[in-house]
């Protein structure tokens, strides 16, 4: 029993779907039906409506070799084909693909016969320098449209795509070029972030520079920033002179299912990053699937954005894959969301029209910090349907974003998924579900979420354990790189042919899944198992604060201690000294959650340390709390922060 984590949150607004929404809604609760008849079938007739296979499948799954699944393995399709040349062909080459804007605010609009047109002639181009089917190339690319053309032209050549985060050092770039052997570069001379040009070629060159030589034989630039950069001749290629000496014909040919699409690296807000390898078939049945289900796709009238950058999988499977497979209009935007001012990611949906939007818990908690008079700026009754991805998503910043951003009408979709499931594995379905704030509700349908203790037994309702995966799904991760030991020792060895997620959650009554952050996490009071989550929640509960972060920290008398930081609204930044601040919020989680829960110490920060993709790196601030030396930080956004931290907190 002690390896459960106890439970304390307890959120009892709910929101059903309005009669108009469920009446027009994608999904159905039809759906949980067909799967729970016939699981296999099930993902067999999704991937047969949604995909078109050069040669149909006959066998849906092989997991004769646990862990390593093969999916739909006798078919073979054409991923760049579905995403694009099929729409074309069915009458829809003149709706847009894309709408995108720079952040200096240029735009550029792209049909999906222009977008066909574009990946055809890269596809030839990469053929032309030698790219074969297999054969890695690295992308390291701002948010421009280059990034989803040189994916999709990977794609549909049956080469490997690695995209490196543009954010990332010249460091990271080469280790991650290295552990895929990687052929191409596709890099461009700089990108706009906060109103100012980075260089990219420049950390490229530095890459290619250092640690002896690579297995690079060329680097394609596109002209971006416009800024200065150095050329390598016979090495280096201008992307536009290149583009402009290809033909625009290409026939996609076949690939098997099971042929590797990309390798993705994880956030790493744990620890050493993991090279994640997908496949195909599997894969984009599922990104489709969910893309469409989910998010309620219409795909004729929909305008859909998502706002992560295509380095992370929240941008390969639902920027480029799943809505491009399903013939969606989206917006793809380069910039930060405050630059050139506050509210840009607003004006943005005004200029568009967005009806779907999905962001991160992150982007939302600073919005809150700033206050609602910046959204409330702009026009915003398009939106129909939000999402949210990447953490656990407190209670009251679903709230905020629901009333603020949504009108106080809109759905709101909390998806619960990983780099190695390559897809949503968790969320309501819009339409169907009776929403929560807080819960990531149930899986999927063709999904089996358990939650276990450490030896495997269910734990049963309203107590928490680990999150795990009970049967192989489509879309899963078919290993990591070059380290088969490692891929089944994360995620296999725990359970034996069940997939651990790392994560812990909880179901409630009804059903419905609460995340309650990293296993590694859970803080250990006086016997007491706390999740991170739920003691957050508590905090941004009250009105003060914006955000928040808990650790155990070592303590002589319970074990551990919870240590808090809190990051205080904009609005309120005045109303306590740190002492008063600090007291009250003590007392408020006392009396939300418990006196178990209540923080032994609470700090006010400026900021958090946060992974690139916005996820809170609690490792860091427990060497904080436990007065040790700070760990590794080349993950982290911005480096800076913990030197804040630190010297803020010194005695
Ligand atoms: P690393 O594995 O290297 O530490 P990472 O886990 O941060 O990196 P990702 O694959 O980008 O890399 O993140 C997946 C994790 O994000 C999940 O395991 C979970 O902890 C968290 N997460 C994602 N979506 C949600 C959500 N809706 N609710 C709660 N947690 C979420
Ligand atoms: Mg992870």
């Amino acid at each position: 029993m002690s390896n459960r984590i106890d439970n304390l949150l307890h959120e009892a607004r709910r929101f059903p779907p309005s009669e108009e929404f469920a009446a027009n809604a994608v999904a159905g609760a039809d759906l949980y039906e067909a799967a729970g008849n016939d699981r296999l079938q099930f993902w067999a007739d999704r991937a047969r409506e949604l995909l078109h296979w050069h040669t149909p499948f006959t066998r849906t799954l092989d997991w004769t070799n646990p862990p390593f699944a093969k999916w739909f393995d006798d078919g073979t399709l054409n991923v760049a084909y579905n995403c694009l040349d099929r729409h074309v062909l069915a009458g829809n080459g003149d709706r847009v693909a894309l709408h995108w804007e720079g952040e200096p605010g240029d735009s550029r609009s792209y049909t999906y016969a222009e977008l066909t047109s574009e990946v055809k002639r890269a596809a030839n181009l990469l053929t032309s320098l030698g790219i074969r089917q297999g054969d890695r190339v690295a992308i390291y690319l701002p948010m421009i449209p280059e990034a989803v053309i040189s994916m999709l032209a990977v794609a549909r050549i049956g080469a490997v795509h690695s995209v490196v985060f543009g954010g990332f050092s010249a460091e990271s770039l080469r280790s991650r070029i290295d552990d895929a052997s990687a052929k191409l570069v596709i890099t461009a001379d700089g990108g706009y972030r906060k109103g100012s040009v980075f260089p990219l070629k420049k950390a490229v060159d530095a890459a290619l520079a250092a640690g002896g030589e690579s297995t690079v034989s060329h680097v394609l630039v596109v002209k971006r920033g416009g800024n200065d950069v150095e050329w390598t001749e016979g090495r280096d290629l201008w992307w536009h002179d290149e583009m402009v000496a290809v033909d625009d014909e290409h026939v996609a040919k076949p690939f098997p299912a099971e042929n590797p699409l990309f390798i993705l690296y994880t956030s790493g807000t744990t620890g050493n990053p993991k090279g994640i390898l997908h496949t195909s078939g599997g894969y984009l049945t599922q990104t489709a699937f969910t893309h469409k289900s989910v998010f309620d796709l219409h795909a004729e009238t929909d305008v859909y954005w998502c706002t992560a950058d295509v380095g992370w999988i929240t941008g390969h499977s639902y920027v480029v894959y799943g809505p491009l497979a399903n013939g969606a209009t989206q917006v793809l935007y380069e910039g930060t969301p405050d630059s050139p001012h506050p509210g840009r990611w607003w004006e943005i949906i005004q200029k568009y029209g967005v009806s779907i939007f999905y962001t991160a818990p992150t982007a939302i908690r600073s919005f809150m910090k700033a206050g609602r008079q910046i959204p409330q700026q702009f026009d915003l009754t398009s939106l129909r349907l939000l999402g949210s991805v990447g953490e656990p998503i407190n209670p009251e910043a679903w709230i905020w974003y629901r009333d603020v951003i949504g009108g106080g009408e809109t759905p709101i979709v909390d998806t619960w998924w990983q780099t190695e499931t390559g897809a949503i594995m968790v969320s309501a379905l819009p339409g169907v579900t009776t929403l929560k704030p807080g819960s990531a509700q149930v899986a999927i349908p063709g999904i089996q979420i358990e939650v276990l203790d450490d030896d495997g037994h269910d734990v049963g309702l309203d107590s928490g354990g680990l999150l795990v995966v009970s049967e192989p799904w489509p879309s899963m991760l078919r290993g990591i790189w070059g380290d088969p030991e490692r891929y089944k020792e994360t995620y296999w060895d725990k359970f034996g042919d069940k997939y651990f997620a790392g994560d812990g959650a909880r179901r409630d009554r009804d059903g419905d899944l609460w995340l309650l952050g990293r296993v590694d996490d859970v803080m250990n009071v006086s016997g007491h198992r706390l999740s991170t989550a739920e003691i957050e929640s508590a905090l941004v509960s009250h009105p003060m604060v914006a955000e928040a972060a808990v650790v155990g920290a070592e303590d002589e008398a319970t074990g551990q201690a919870v240590v808090a930081f809190v990051i205080v609204r904009t609005s309120q930044a005045d109303v306590a000294t740190a002492e008063e601040a600090s007291a009250l919020l003590r007392a408020h989680v006392a009396e939300q959650i418990g006196a178990i829960a209540k923080p032994r110490t609470v700090f006010l920060v400026a900021e958090l340390p946060k992974t690139r993709s916005g996820k809170i790196m609690r490792r860091l601030l427990k060497d904080v709390a436990e007065g040790r030396e700070v760990g590794d930080t080349t993950t982290l956004a911005d480096t800076q922060v913990m030197q804040i931290i630190t010297d803020r907190l010194a005695p």
